[in-house]
């Protein structure tokens, strides 16, 4: 019997993580030093595509862990868990790793990764000199900044209050700068202390 086919037996046919039943194929379980089934699960395209690139995630397909987690398999675990914390910043699967329970052994083969380790999630906003801005900090401009779309030049050394973070732009903050609301890159500005 093929690795392939042992975990159509183990899993009945459907994606271990998702249930789907079509487009499967094995996906071992990194890293794997053998191929084995203990290794590998059985998942399908959709499961596979986002497991192997961050970039293609679809948060709500994976509320499907919050039956798989309970999975029995060892390898299912570790992948429901490392998922779990990669998309812990949308709050949900952190209310679901907070209800897991892993074995030492698979606790430790699912860090092997350091999928718990990634701060992808958190946008941070950091000044020239990379301390975090937060919101309500004052900075300073460190050059003098030509405002888009107006003639206003906000001076070197202007200090801007009460700033906003630009959710979706690590690079991006709000404040007001005589009067106006202007946004301001980042690196363009000195956190006051
Ligand atoms: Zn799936």
């Amino acid at each position: 019997m093929t690795i392939e086919q042992a975990l159509h037996t183990r899993s009945e046919s459907k994606c271990e993580l998702c249930g789907a039943t079509e487009n499967l194929a094995a996906f071992m379980v990194p890293p794997s030093g053998d191929d084995s089934v203990d290794q590998s699960i059985l998942a399908c395209a959709v499961c596979r595509a986002q497991m192997d690139d961050p970039e293609q995630m679809d948060p709500n397909h994976w509320r499907c862990l919050n039956d798989s987690m309970w999975s029995q398999v060892p390898a299912v675990q570790v992948v429901a868990w490392r998922m779990l914390n990669r998309l812990r910043g949308e709050g949900w699967p952190q209310d679901l790793l907070d209800m897991m329970y892993l074995d030492d052994e698979t606790q430790s083969w699912a860090e092997a990764t350091g999928d718990h380790l990634s701060d992808d999630e958190v946008v941070r906003h950091l000044d020239s000199n990379g301390a975090v801005l937060e919101a309500g900090d004052t900075v300073t401009l460190i050059k003098d900044l030509n405002v888009k779309g107006s003639s206003l030049t906000a001076k070197r050394g202007t200090a801007v209050r009460n700033i906003s973070l630009v959710p979706d732009n690590p690079e991006h903050i709000e404040g007001r700068v005589e009067g106006q609301q202007i946004v301001i890159l980042t690196k363009f500005v000195k956190k006051q202390k």
